[in-house]
């Protein structure tokens, strides 16, 4: 963030580009007993110029927060600040801070890309001279389909079209809820590059998606969600640390396998496998290296070692299990 600080001159003075303080929504059902809170009194700071990806299972309340968001969902109370104005005081300012591309993929079939951009500047009253209709279908790659029906577009080509459109208006802020689901892998990564593009250009974006891989290969800040709840909200590589735990899978010889443990080995918890064992440790508190010594001071011969850090899906599994 502070490596490119030219580009976020417009950015709010905190430098948060959305802040949620005690959010909640109970959606109510048409029965009296029944009510749904599919936001619990969260609290987020999504900060400018990040890519922040907002994971968590089905029903977690993703699209929930992002339809607060884009306005479509009322919330139940607590506050909402989009670039820097207050979604009760300024709704109309913060949805113009917004582009958001929606789950469903609904565009209009009967325009081309090039007329359904310009139908859409037309509706946020852009003049002419002021439409960036090209610039917009290269940066996602649909320049060869500016003027082929939308009907013939490919589901990836039509998920960049909706890209597209969310960027109309130039908002600071793109919010995508799950990109790529059914999107296959080829086209998947073309959706990545084109989100890092327009982050290099400026844009926050913010993604809610269940696929651990988009949120490890795409985001700097991750936010867990699960059950209306934050569970965790860290930059990813604080995330990464945090887990506070790594393996190491020690090989032994054949005939130390059958030896009784020594009692210094015991007491690191082995986890014993057909070639040896396996310590589980907090880098924290201590290091494989350390680790390797009290084995071979305990008399066991190591003949091969690997280590294994848990990444994200661990900590979401263990998080949201
Ligand atoms: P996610 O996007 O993480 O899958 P949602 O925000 O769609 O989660 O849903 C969160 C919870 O709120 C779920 O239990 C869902 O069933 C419920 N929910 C979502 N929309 C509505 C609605 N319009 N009316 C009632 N309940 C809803
Ligand atoms: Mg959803």
């Amino acid at each position: 963030m502070t490596s490119h600080p030219q580009k976020f001159l417009n950015a709010p003075n905190d430098d948060v580009a959305i802040r949620v303080n005690g959010l909640s929504k109970i959606y109510k059902a048409q029965g009296l007993s029944n009510q749904k809170n599919a936001l619990n009194d969260i609290n987020l700071e999504i900060p400018a110029g990040c890519i922040f990806g907002l994971l968590g299972p089905n029903g977690a309340g993703k699209s929930t927060l992002i339809n607060i968001l884009a306005g479509t969902v009322m919330k139940s109370s607590g506050a909402v600040t989009v670039w820097g104005e207050d979604l009760d005081k300024n709704p109309r300012q913060c949805r113009a801070n917004i582009g958001i591309v929606p789950q469903e993929l609904n565009i209009d079939v009967f325009l081309t890309p090039y007329e359904s951009l310009e139908f859409t500047a037309g509706m946020y009253n852009i003049p002419r001279h002021e439409r960036k209709t090209k610039a917009i279908l290269e940066m996602v790659g649909l320049t060869e389909q500016s003027h082929a029906y939308a009907r013939t577009l490919s589901g990836g080509m039509r998920r960049r079209m909706l890209v597209a459109k969310a960027m109309v208006h130039s908002p600071p802020i793109l919010i995508l809820d799950e990109p790529t689901a059914g999107v296959d892998v080829a086209l998947r990564q073309k959706l990545w590059e084109n989100v890092r593009n327009l982050n290099d250009a400026g844009v926050t974006i913010v993604l809610t998606t269940h696929y651990l891989e988009e949120a490890e290969e795409l985001c700097d800040h991750v936010a867990i969600l699960n059950y209306g709840e934050v569970m965790i909200s860290k930059t990813k590589s604080d995330l990464l640390k945090s887990a506070g735990r790594k393996d190491i899978n020690v090989t032994i010889p054949q005939n130390q396998k059958r030896q009784p443990m020594p009692a210094a080995i015991k007491a690191l918890n082995p986890i014993l496998t057909t070639s040896g064992f396996i310590i589980r440790f907090n880098p924290e508190e201590t290091s494989s290296g350390e680790i390797l010594k009290t084995i071979g001071n305990a008399g066991f011969q190591i003949i091969d070692v690997s280590t294994y850090q848990p990444d994200l899906e661990d900590i979401f599994l263990d998080l949201t299990k």
